[in-house]
């Protein structure tokens, strides 16, 4: 068979996806305009399917440290981590992570998804036991695989599920690594982390938690999904991204384990791979100073998160279970799916289109995500823009 053949599938998505009037994975963002706002297609266009949770992107603060990192040290550091890519910045960044968690032990890595991958490809090998939730994100489910343990998914969100398997695995349970996130980023849905924190203390191993898109959202001190649920002390392994609440790039590991110093001489993703820019770990910095800093953005995200969540549960539309900043909306029909999430670009509102497989269930969403930068203006024209679309195209399958 050719080298080539392979694309052939490939090849009918993209002509598929070039015969509609936008082809949704191919949206260029032609002007930035503000943190919720950017010209697409010549238009003015309210930014509703970002990850930019805390609108922090046009942070003052964070600007002027990028700057000024720009101008200190040049723009990258051409090297990795355990070469000349240690700079005093990226040693200042995990002790200011460190300590937002109360862990004696951070690492910062390039992106989220080396974080998940150098975290896991590190922490198991061969012969190890991994329980995945079966909605975990794609960089959980890689470094998994990359680290050659045996993989066991359990049903999503589903403790008794997650119980069974670790019952089946007997003694093996005790040190096997249980992988969940805290917010999913599909339909906005919570991982019962209490419930699975009670597991494992039944059943005994590890609670990695990767929490990308729970940063910032939730928690007393915007910590994530496992501080709001009371599960931080029992948690082994935390892991986020810079590129959500924090607006710019990068992963991160923190734990109460001392082996995560080790992760450095043994995590592949870390080691073969370039240390973050100067500039972005000084605006990454300056981003977590103002998380910290700043509780009124989460307030003030969460406001909005209610009230784009109300308006869409009064139009009958299939939301995810409870209010998050992350906003799915189901449908049954893909073709209904890609008219509606056209029509809301046609109207300036930018969501994201997400279609098998990469929704659950085989169904189609479209994804909106709330920020603390969104106005009350741009959060009622987003529903207008809903109401419009639903009419004219028959709507998501109602609840
Ligand atoms: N984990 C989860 C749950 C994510 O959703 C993502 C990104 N969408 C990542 C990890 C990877 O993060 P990054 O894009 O910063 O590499």
């Amino acid at each position: 068979m050719s080298l080539f053949a392979k694309f052939d599938a490939a090849e009918s998505t993209r002509n598929l996806l070039n015969s509609l009037p936008v082809n949704p994975t191919a949206v260029v963002i032609e002007r930035v305009v503000s943190a919720s706002e950017a010209i697409v297609g010549g238009r003015p266009t309210i930014m509703a399917g970002t990850n930019n949770y805390l609108g922090l992107t046009f942070d003052p603060d964070a600007i002027r440290a990028g700057q000024a990192a720009l101008a200190d040290a040049g723009t990258g550091t051409t090297g990795s981590r355990m070469a000349n890519g240690t700079y005093q910045g990226h040693l200042d960044l995990e002790t200011e992570l460190a300590d937002f968690f109360e862990v004696p032990h951070a690492m910062v890595f390039s992106t989220g998804y080396a974080a998940n991958l150098g975290t896991l490809a590190a922490l198991l090998g061969p012969g190890d036991a991994v329980l995945l939730d079966s909605e975990a994100h794609a960089s959980l489910f890689d470094g998994c695989r990359m680290s050659g343990a045996d993989i066991y998914r359990f049903p999503h969100n589903d403790a008794q599920g997650l119980a069974k398997r670790l019952r089946r695995l007997g003694e093996r349970a005790r040190h096997a690594l249980i992988v969940v996130e805290g917010l999913y980023s599909i339909r906005g849905d919570c991982a019962p982390l209490k419930e699975f924190a009670d597991v494992k203390a039944e059943y005994g191993g590890y609670l990695f938690i990767d929490e990308a898109h729970s940063l910032g959202l939730y928690g007393d001190g915007g910590r994530g999904l496992a501080e709001a649920a009371g599960v931080l002390s029992q948690t082994d392994f935390i892991v986020g991204t810079f590129s959500k609440s924090l607006g710019s790039i990068g992963g991160f590991c923190v734990s109460r384990h001392a082996e995560l110093e080790l992760f450095q001489y043994a995590s592949r993703p870390y080691i073969f791979t370039a240390s973050p820019c100067p500039s972005v770990i000084a605006t990454t910095r300056a981003a977590l100073a103002q998380l910290r800093a700043r509780p009124e953005l989460r307030i003030q995200v969460w406001r909005n998160a209610e009230r784009l969540y109300s308006a869409l549960s009064g139009l009958q539309l299939n939301l995810g279970p409870h209010v998050s900043p992350v906003i799915g909306v189901s449908f049954d029909d893909r073709d209904v799916a890609l008219l509606c999430w056209q029509g809301l670009l046609d109207r300036g509102v930018y969501t994201n289109l997400i279609l098998p497989p990469a929704a659950p269930e085989g169904g189609s969403l479209i994804r909106c995500s709330v920020t603390a930068a969104h106005s009350d203006a741009q959060i009622d024209t987003i529903v207008q823009a809903f109401t419009e679309v639903c009419r004219e195209h028959g709507g998501s399958n109602t609840v």
